[in-house]
């Protein structure tokens, strides 16, 4: 499962693997305003914004009730465990198969499916950002002992308490990420591609639908 916002279709342009990640994924959902705007803008709306943070309490709660195993890897060292304790109590019962951070370096491949194929997880969320969490799942997907493998961003942080999520009202006018920029203003660059998104979408939106 891939969650999409703008800055992985501006990555996605220059990006061949990355591309073919997102195109390969079984269901890509739209983490960002930006996205849910331009599905309406090319005529093929999708109903609504799905970010991995909003996704994984859900997940969670499925997971509780059918008794699969959940883990957690990524993110910087005992935030997957604050998260997990977070999401068992948002879905008692929950079964955290293991949490590790790790890194997305090649090298450490090898170690972490072992650690995922001992745990017995059935469903992986993976928090290494983007693009190296997709380029990671797909990478390992064949060997991956798991039924599904989710790239979740920043959502353990967000999980965590580790970053705070921009107040609701700002989340349902569209403006999370603007919220983001004020509180990592580090991103700056990387939020280029959201005019640059919009550009793409008006010349050539309507064209490909
Ligand atoms: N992260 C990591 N290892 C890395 C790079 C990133 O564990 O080598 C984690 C980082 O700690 C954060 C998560 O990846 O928890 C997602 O980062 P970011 O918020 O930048 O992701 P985005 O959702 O914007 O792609």
């Amino acid at each position: 499962m891939v969650t999409v916002n703008p800055e992985f279709v501006m990555e996605a342009q220059r990006n061949a693997p990355f591309r073919e990640c997102i195109n390969q994924a079984v269901l890509v959902v739209a983490d960002g305003m930006g996205i849910v705007w331009a599905t309406r803008f090319v005529g093929n709306p999708t109903p609504e914004r799905v970010t991995g943070t909003d996704a994984l309490p859900e997940v969670a709660r499925r997971c509780a009730a059918k008794g699969y195993r959940l883990y957690l890897l990524g993110a910087a060292p005992g935030v997957a465990e604050a998260a997990a304790a977070r999401l068992q109590e948002i879905a008692p019962g929950l079964q955290i198969a293991g949490t590790y951070a790790g890194s997305p370096a090649p090298v450490e491949e090898d170690e972490i499916i072992e650690r995922i194929r001992a745990a017995s997880a059935d469903i992986v969320c993976v928090a290494y950002g983007a693009p190296a969490q997709e380029l990671w799942i797909y990478r390992n997907l064949a060997r991956l002992p798991v039924a599904v493998a989710i790239g979740v961003g920043g959502a353990f942080d967000f999980l965590s308490g580790r970053q705070l999520r921009a107040p609701g009202f700002m989340r349902q006018v569209g403006l999370e990420w603007l919220y983001r920029l004020y509180r990592e203003p580090r991103r700056w660059r990387r939020m280029l591609a959201l005019p640059q998104f919009a550009v793409l979408v008006f010349l050539k939106g309507r064209k490909t639908v």
